[in-house]
């Protein structure tokens, strides 16, 4: 997932970006650079960077996150991960019966397979 700072602000407009505001959400286009969507709606050659000029797929661009958005969601995907893993490595000493490893494999395969644990594989 891609993250802009909280206090970052566009170059085109050299506004603050904001989360509550969809026409200032950041958004990042293939060279790398960037702006937010109301920037991104106005340019002159809307495929072709404001900054350096390198053309790009107006399909590929990219919504970024805040990263104090962030902490809660990936604390709790880390705690899940965290005490599978722990779980998982208790059943690797091996006094636990198979049944029980194959259902706790089960889970983590389920855990991984939710769409919001995906980037962290
Ligand atoms: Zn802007
Ligand atoms: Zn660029």
């Amino acid at each position: 997932m891609l993250l802009v700072h909280s206090d970052s602000t566009c170059d085109v407009c050299l506004d603050q970006y904001s989360f509550s505001v969809p026409a200032k959400t950041p958004h990042a286009i293939g060279c790398g650079h960037i702006f937010c969507l109301e920037c991104l709606a106005h340019l002159n050659h809307p495929t072709c960077c404001p900054l350096c000029r390198k053309g790009f797929g107006i399909d590929r661009v990219k919504k970024l996150h805040v990263d104090r958005h962030i902490p809660g969601e990936r604390e709790a995907a880390m705690h899940g991960a965290w005490s599978l893993v722990q779980r998982l490595s208790r059943c690797a000493r091996s006094d636990v019966d198979t049944q029980t490893t194959e259902e706790l494999i089960n889970e983590a395969q389920q855990w991984l397979d939710a769409d919001n644990h995906k980037e962290l594989r």
